[in-house]
């Protein structure tokens, strides 16, 4: 037979693929996108991916052997595998770097893979080094403590050899980590094949009361030998409800009567909830779905600008239908899954069990399962599932015929990765996910990011317009307070203007409900000495840390360090230690004695750490449990409530002067989400906005909430300027634990890129938290031109970095690239 030669991708930042021999037994069984295990460098054994298998003999190096086979199917179709290719080219990252982000953590071998005997080592010679292996090798271990253990003893092709003869086997991820979970079923024996035999049986038992009694209520449940009967019933379902026990089962399966087996169970709970009929659309709706459909008969990405609660999810839920219909699969992205729970239950109600739900808050085994369910529906259209619903590590899920990509809510922040590599934003490569199977994608949002915008804008995509509310309801109403104005009159009620103050009474004995806006979390963002003005700040981290009340604690939002609050300050012993400003903690603790008896309720990042927390909090909202909800940007996020009549944007000044190209886009963004909240249904709501800048241009825009407005005059600064959608920019992050490296480093590295006339290059600067978790970090940007490939750009960007990386004692720092930073 001739040589084999699989080009695989490890779980390491390497740039390119690897070749390795296949043996001969494993030649006939070997596809591209089954595991495999190699040994990489001199000790370490790593799951890889096969992409590709030749029979051509690599150049100038000896290929090692392919270990063992992990899959008896590929996990990864080759169709996936596209978007890995162009992920690592885009996004200056290694194709590594897309495995280890793209598979469940329940399909990835870690570095430290345990191996263990499988028992038959009694059959065969082996050698001396060989024994010493099996001697230590009693329990599980891995290569790195053999090593430990046996120290010049150890011997790796002695290892290799008794893993070529299955003496010893490295721990599958799959079948270690995933088991599939069982239940026993019960089902009439083999034996008992006739209606006259059964009867027979029954008869049989005449002194075994219980047994006959659990026969005929088989018989009943299952209705055995009659229409629509069922063959087998689960063990718990037939005891349900009724005082059988095992012993009365196990008496009828000693007797052949019944057989009791075991079979795997899905781990995911399907609903049993009977599914209800598609809304009809309205006129409006109606329009607009015509509008993407006639779209996507000329291109392949259309953009939804429609207002909040025009019921986009309604011409989504159409579109699903059409695809599933024509038996396509279909990908729905949301930011957060778990901000989604209403989206989840309109899906679930009509598609019910073709929809799965993938993001990472479930367990390794839910999320293997998943993934194996995508991948059945190629064989079987019944039972894979057609539709995933799930945040952006969905993008990787094995479809075999992907017709639909829907980005909900895309101009999100979150679908864009930040850590680790790759730093991928999940809109954008759903667009070319989209385009590499010929789906069609469809955007959409109430405030498209600028840069769907933009394209839109430009003809690359179809743009459909949905300016009325379902309800007809016009949007809410924006006032502006000047919070100087109300200070200087001391018309404030802790953090609530006077107007709010009395919005909010008024809403709040009609039955309505109020929703408040407030960008920090915890008690509040820092404490200070009032006699001398020390501020406690993170020990790692070049920031304040923020007061948590509940805990009694000062944390840092960066690291997670946390330390007690002092009662005297260590500068000066004075015992004044005060808290500055408001977090969503405070707020809450404040409203309480202004709003006696209303029902306050808080939703961040601290209120939502355990599983459920969000769906209850959603939950007491949407049964009008909840009076007033405080909440960080979660509650800006596609919630959908019927009595929400007012909110109020608390502080909008930091929104706004936030020092980032994109902190208008993100501002006007941010209050139309949240306004967006109110008179959904009923009548029309009402949205305050504090600010202490009430003649900021961008203020108007938002009290007329005119998004072309707020996108014209972004687009003009951002031509001058050099920014996105015009240029692409690039950030590169030099760390190091000692500043000076960092400096040197980052100087080097932009001399050098300067180099390129035609790129723009700014910095290198220190960010605006300079030092995280003990890593001193410097920033520089790279403004780069549309006409450069992308490929072209990560060779640039990687040789000049690898060339300083060779310079004298630089190469223990570290680069980040970020490619469109969030
Ligand atoms: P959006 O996603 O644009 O913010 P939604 O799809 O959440 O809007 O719709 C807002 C509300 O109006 C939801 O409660 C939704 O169920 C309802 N709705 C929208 N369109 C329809 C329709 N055609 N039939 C019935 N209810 C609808
Ligand atoms: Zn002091
Ligand atoms: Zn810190």
């Amino acid at each position: 037979m001739p040589k084999m030669f699989a080009q695989v991708i490890l779980p390491l930042s390497l740039h390119d693929a690897y070749t390795y021999e296949v043996p001969l037994n494993m030649q006939p069984a070997i596809q591209p996108g089954q595991r495999v295990v190699v040994q990489f460098g001199p000790k370490k054994f790593y799951a890889a991916l096969v992409v590709s298998v030749s029979d051509e003999k690599p150049e100038g190096f000896q290929a090692k052997e392919i270990v063992q086979l992990l899959d008896e199917s590929p996990v990864v179709l080759p169709q996936n595998l596209g978007l890995w290719r162009w992920m690592a080219s885009y996004y200056c990252c290694s194709l590594g770097d897309i495995f280890r982000a793209a598979l469940p953590p329940g399909l990835k071998l870690e570095s430290k893979s345990k191996i263990f005997l499988t028992g038959n080592d009694d059959e065969q010679q082996v050698s001396e080094k060989e024994q010493l292996i099996i001697n230590q090798l009693q329990d599980i271990s891995t290569v790195e403590i053999l090593q430990k253990k046996l120290g010049s003893r150890f011997s790796y092709p002695a290892l290799q050899k008794l893993l070529n003869n299955n003496v010893v086997q490295v721990e599958e991820k799959i079948s270690s980590k995933y088991k599939p979970k069982t239940e026993i079923f019960v089902k009439l024996h083999p034996e008992v094949g006739t209606e006259k035999q059964l009867h027979e049986k029954i008869t049989s038992l005449e002194r075994a009361k219980k047994q006959k009694a659990l026969l005929l209520h088989f018989s009943e449940k299952t209705n055995a030998f009659g229409e629509k009967s069922q063959k087998e019933i689960s063990k718990k379902e037939l005891f349900k409800g009724t005082d059988f026990n095992s012993a009365h089962l196990n008496e009828l399966h000693k007797k052949k009567i019944l057989k009791k087996f075991e079979q795997p169970v899905s781990r995911i709970l399907e609903s049993e909830q009977k599914q209800v009929d598609i809304n009809l659309l309205n006129k409006f709706q109606e329009i607009a779905l015509a509008e993407v459909k006639s779209i996507f008969s000329k291109k392949d990405v259309a953009l939804i600008h429609g207002i909040t609660a025009s019921g986009k999810t309604e011409i989504y839920i159409h579109l699903i239908d059409e695809a599933l219909k024509s038996g396509e699969q279909v990908l729905y992205l949301v930011p957060e899954i778990a901000l989604t729970t209403q989206i989840v239950q309109r899906l679930k109600n009509v598609f019910g069990p073709k929809v799965g739900i993938y993001h990472s808050r479930l367990n390794n085994q839910e999320r293997v399962e998943i993934w194996e369910k995508v991948l059945q529906f190629r064989q079987n259209r019944d039972k894979g599932y057609q539709v995933i619903l799930g945040a952006r590590s969905s993008l990787f899920m094995p479809f075999s015929n992907l017709g639909l990509v829907i980005v909900d809510e895309e101009h999100e922040n979150s679908f864009k990765q930040f850590d680790p590599a790759p730093r991928y934003n999940a809109r954008d490569m759903a667009v070319v996910l989209g385009i590499q199977n010929k789906a069609k994608v469809l955007l959409g949002s109430a405030t498209p990011s600028f840069e769907s915008y933009f394209n839109a804008k430009t003809g690359k995509y179809g743009l459909v317009n949905l300016d009325k509310r379902h309800s007809n309801i016009e949007l809410p109403e924006v006032m502006i307070i000047d919070l100087k104005r109300v200070w200087k009159r001391k018309q404030m009620h802790s953090v609530l203007s006077h107007e709010l103050f009395e919005l909010m009474n008024t809403a709040i004995s009609k039955g309505e409900q109020v929703i408040l806006f407030q960008n920090r979390r915890g008690y509040s963002p820092y404490v200070q000495c009032f006699n001398c003005g020390w501020i406690p700040k993170c020990q790692n981290c070049d920031v304040s840390l923020t007061y948590h009340k509940y805990k009694k604690r000062l944390n840092c939002h960066y690291c997670g360090f946390s330390q007690p609050v002092s009662n005297e300050c260590p500068e000066c012993g004075s015992p004044d230690i005060k808290t500055r400003g408001f977090g969503t903690e405070k707020i809450e603790d404040e409203l309480k004695p202004l709003f006696p008896g209303a029902r306050i309720d808080r939703m961040d990042l601290d209120t939502t750490r355990s599983k459920n927390a969000f769906s209850r909090i959603v939950h007491n909202l949407e049964s009008r449990k909840t009076d007033i909800l405080i909440g960080t940007q979660m509650v800006t996020k596609g919630l959908d409530f019927e009595h929400v009549s007012v909110v109020g944007i608390l502080n909008a000044d930091n929104l706004i002067n936030f020092p980032d190209f994109r902190a208008h886009e993100r501002a006007y963004q941010l209050i139309s989400q949240v306004s967006g909240r109110a008179g959904r249904k009923h009548n029309r709501g009402k949205v305050i906005v504090q600010t202490s800048q009430p003649e900021h241009p961008l203020i108007e825009i938002i009290r007329k909430q005119d998004y072309q407005e707020a996108f014209q005059s972004q687009m003009e600064e951002r031509k001058l300027f050099k920014y996105p959608p015009f240029y692409r920019l690039i950030k590169l992050v030099v760390k190091h634990k000692n500043p000076e490296n960092v400096n040197r480093f980052a100087n080097q590295l932009a001399t050098n890129l300067r180099h390129n006339s035609s790129l723009i290059v700014l910095g290198p600067e220190f960010p605006l938290v300079s030092r995280i978790q003990l890593w001193y970090q410097k920033e520089i940007w790279l403004k780069v031109s549309r006409k450069f490939s992308p490929g072209e750009v990560k060779n640039f960007i990687i040789n000049n970095i690898d060339t300083v990386k060779h310079l004298k004692d630089n190469s223990s720092c570290v680069v980040n690239i970020d490619v469109d930073p969030g």
